[in-house]
């Protein structure tokens, strides 16, 4: 079924009796030539882009509870590709790319809106590092401008610009970053994956791997032995519980990061904007909520709920940016697992397990990196060999000295 403006108007006259279910629930096939674990959003995307650009056909997602659980549809909604070094700017702008024509792409309103992505500088230090940041995008062919006080009030009287610790004094902006609505990116991703053949199935936990002289050849699961030529793991939060059921240890540490909405306002923030001198970041969302987040937990947990302790950091750093959300009134909050690698950057690679691939590390910016994450694990699962924007996601990296470290932080998980 196809979805137009045509096709809502008709089903508005007649009683809303035409519409069919998004996917099929299929049970599980004994054997798949490609088995993906989790149906967030990198699962699906992997799916969907194997069918669709690589020409498979026999695929299977498996998803343990249901398709948007996870961190797909709990994240701010945040996209940019406001990166800075050879190794991520290159591959998150491919991925900006594919959502300015996903809707198109996938039939499906994922509500893409670029409304620019702000990061505030307080200080003149701080200007000159967004300035080498702009500069590093903008030779990458990615847009950036470097904006004054004057050009920032004109965007967001609300802010705070006179604070006697953070005075704000510009900020760099990505006029192509924006929002998209987190949990329609995986049911689009599901909806096109299953018109093309892709059996998603939820409810069923991979519980082990099946290994035969150094090949998995399937997965155990919580519906029975499933039979693979490859496997793929996309699975967040969950990375290394599931990969150390294969025996591998990751770099990768699971933390708990929380997000925030508000009670619905009229139009107040222009696009995502960024604090500068603290960790919080807001935006609107189409219903009026001011839609914000901080700081990871800072500690290990595979919980998908929170502390109050970042509960209270976050509310002091959009007091100090902007003191009028101190009127608002919180609707809802929650948590989600991340996958923190040691250098903040992520992986997509072979592991060594032959038929075994990995997709992972995606830290607290996975979301913005979903389409082409999809697409690159595809490439590789397919072609054996990374795609051209992915070389740099090895899990050797570490070994080899190549960390992508970002922020310049170091070793340290929990603060990239
Ligand atoms: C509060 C919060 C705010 C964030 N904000 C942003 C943002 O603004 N911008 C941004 O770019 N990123 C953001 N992120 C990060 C982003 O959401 C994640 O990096 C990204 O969604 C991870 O990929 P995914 O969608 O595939 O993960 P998930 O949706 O978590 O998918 C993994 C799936 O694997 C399943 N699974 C786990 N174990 C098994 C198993 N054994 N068998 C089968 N299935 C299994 C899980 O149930 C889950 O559905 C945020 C995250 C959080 C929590």
């Amino acid at each position: 079924m196809k979805y137009s403006a045509l096709k809502v108007i008709k089903e508005a006259l007649t009683g809303h009796k035409g519409w069919r279910p998004a996917w099929r629930s299929p049970q599980p096939k004994a054997h798949y030539d490609f088995v993906i674990i989790g149906g967030g959003g990198h699962g699906l995307a992997t799916a969907y882009y194997l069918a669709k650009e690589f020409g498979q056909a026999n695929i299977a997602v498996l998803e343990k509870g249901w398709i948007g659980g996870g961190n797909v549809g709990r994240n701010t909604t945040i996209v940019r590709s406001n990166y800075m070094l050879d190794g991520n700017e290159p591959f998150y702008e491919f991925s900006m790319k594919l959502w300015e024509n996903l809707e198109q792409d996938l039939n499906y309103n994922a509500m893409v809106s670029q409304r620019g992505v702000l990061n505030l500088y307080h200080s003149d230090a701080q200007r000159d590092a967004f300035r080498r940041r702009g500069n590093a995008m903008r030779l990458h062919g990615v847009d950036a401008e470097l904006l004054g006080r004057e050009q920032v009030e004109a965007m967001a009287p609300f802010l705070n610009f006179d604070n006697s610790r953070f005075p704000i004094k510009g900020g760099l902006l990505q006029p192509r970053g924006g929002t998209v609505r987190h949990d329609a990116v995986a049911w689009g991703y599901a909806r096109a994956a299953d018109q093309r053949g892709v059996d998603i199935i939820q409810n069923c936990e991979v519980t082990g791997f099946r290994i035969e002289q150094d090949r998995v050849v399937g997965v155990e699961t919580s519906r029975g032995f499933i039979g693979a030529g490859k496997v793929g793991c996309a699975v967040a939060g969950n990375s290394s519980r599931v990969m150390q059921k294969a025996g591998i240890r990751l770099p990768i540490e699971s933390h708990v990061l929380q997000a925030f909405v508000s009670e619905g306002l009229k139009p107040t923030i222009p696009g995502v904007i960024t604090f500068g001198a603290g960790h919080f970041y807001v935006s609107q969302s189409d219903k009026g909520g001011l839609v914000f987040g901080g700081d990871i937990d800072g500690y290990n947990s595979y919980a998908q709920r929170g502390n109050l302790p970042v509960v209270e950091d976050v509310c002091e750093g959009g007091m100090a940016l902007m003191p009028m959300i101190g009127r608002a009134r919180l609707l809802r909050m929650w948590g989600g697992v991340m996958d923190m690698s040691m250098d903040g950057s992520p992986f997509i690679d072979r592991t060594s397990l032959n038929g075994l691939y990995f997709n992972g590390g995606w830290c607290y910016g996975g979301f913005k990196a979903t389409p082409a994450s999809g697409w690159c694990f595809a490439h590789l699962l397919a072609t054996d060999t990374p795609h051209p924007t992915a070389t740099a996601y090895r899990l050797d990296r570490f070994q080899r000295g190549a960390m992508i470290d970002e922020k310049g932080q170091g070793a340290q998980p929990n603060l990239h």
